[in-house]
């Protein structure tokens, strides 16, 4: 099978349209890994080891990041996703950092599960500028069996336009698993958040067993793993190196690994947590790039506030997928034109960007205020309530 990584070379003497680039390409995939590269793959770190890796001279701990970086993945590739939340707040879970928690007082509107045919403009809209992989997030705490017929078709819908599709929906049980894999969903995003450790402070109403059990039952489907976590929450470092060893030692690494700086956001729990030092954020990235050579590193929430200089950093200590668009769920993140100029000055998927013309960008913009004056007038029947017990 073809690799993204191969025609982010090869597309030097032909420059593909973000839709050609995805029709051609329907899954990221790391460079095929060699005996010699399978010496880097290991699911036996240790706390000594990986706090050995914080502790390293910075310009140091980056080499080596690169280094493995380099040997896995076209470095100057960078797989883009968009996500939308299809059902947005009222979740009964009480993760604090969290605004989409019906226990804070956060002042997020709720919105019923979208409809279909919006979630389809959407995907649509992402693909004509340059998302390969579009996420579906719903603020449950799983899906009931009434959900499930109407998320199974939203996935054959998605997953017909050509994209990648992945979906978040909190804990699954197997049955589940095997029925969004056979709708075909790529990908399910699970996270494990921090290290089992400092867990509980930060989530009380499920366990850390009930968020790997649902890893597993991903897993078990066939399905690709994105699990990742959060840092900047108020844990030591201990638990970051804590966070990374539970991801690495699992029986197969996610092939998605999104590392999360915290948005605090007022009314939560985690509102008033000191800032984490970015040095700390970056030295996360080089790390689990380390520990997880063949997996995407995501630089993901948090992104916002980081300045290009910031973002170039993450790039080079290994990150290689972000989000594209102006939202995370309920957050908010770089807009996508300003993701397209920073990835040109980087000369990052080039053949993307100089495909991505002003034309087309006037295109999405045009096509995305007709959107939102449609929504405008959407009637509510249009929405499915899954918040309705
Ligand atoms: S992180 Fe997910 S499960 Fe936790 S409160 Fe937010 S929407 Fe609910």
């Amino acid at each position: 099978m073809q690799t993204d990584t191969m025609t982010a070379t090869s597309a030097q003497t032909h420059v593909q349209s973000p839709a050609e680039h995805i029709s051609s390409n329907p899954i990221s995939l790391p460079k095929p890994l060699t005996a010699q590269m399978q010496q880097d793959v290991r699911h036996n770190w240790t706390l000594a080891e990986v706090n050995a890796l914080y502790d390293m001279p910075f310009n140091d701990l980056m080499f080596k990041a690169q280094t493995v970086h380099r040997t896995h993945f076209d470095p100057n590739y960078v797989q883009v996703s968009t996500l939308l939340s299809i059902k947005t707040g009222a979740c009964p879970e009480d993760c604090a950092y969290c605004p989409q928690s019906a226990r804070y007082d956060t002042g997020l509107e709720k919105e019923r599960l979208l409809e279909i045919s919006k979630v389809i403009e959407r995907a649509k809209e992402a693909r004509a500028t340059g998302s390969t992989r579009f996420c579906m997030g719903a603020a449950w705490r799983n899906p009931r069996e009434r959900d499930m017929p109407y998320v199974v078709d939203m996935v054959k819908e998605v997953k017909s336009l050509g994209l990648e599709t992945c979906m978040t929906l909190g804990m699954l049980t197997r049955d589940q698993a095997i029925a969004l894999k056979q709708a075909g969903l790529d990908y399910y995003n699970h996270n494990l958040d921090t290290s089992p450790e400092y867990y509980g402070d930060i989530i009380t109403t499920r366990t850390y067993q009930d968020r790997l059990d649902t890893l597993q039952n991903v897993r078990d489907s066939g399905m690709h793993v994105c699990s990742g976590g959060i840092v900047g929450m108020g844990e030591t470092g201990d638990d970051r190196s804590g966070l990374l060893i539970a991801l690495a030692n699992l029986e197969r690494h996610p092939e998605s690994v999104p590392i999360n700086m915290l948005v605090k956001v007022k009314g939560t729990p985690l509102d008033k947590v000191d800032d984490l030092d970015y040095f700390e954020f970056i030295r996360t990235i080089a790390i689990a790039r380390i520990m997880m050579p063949q997996s995407f590193v995501r630089l993901s929430a948090g992104r916002e506030a980081m300045n290009e200089q910031m973002q170039a950093m993450c790039f080079m200590a290994g990150a290689n997928s972000i989000f594209y668009g102006c939202k995370l769920l309920t957050t908010s993140n770089p807009e996508t034109h300003e993701d397209v100029m920073l990835f040109k000055k980087l000369g990052i998927n080039s053949h993307q960007t100089k495909a991505y013309s002003d034309e087309a960008h006037e295109a999405a913009l045009h096509d995305e205020i007709q959107l939102q004056q449609e929504q405008q007038a959407v009637p509510s029947d249009l929405f499915y309530d899954a918040s309705a017990t």
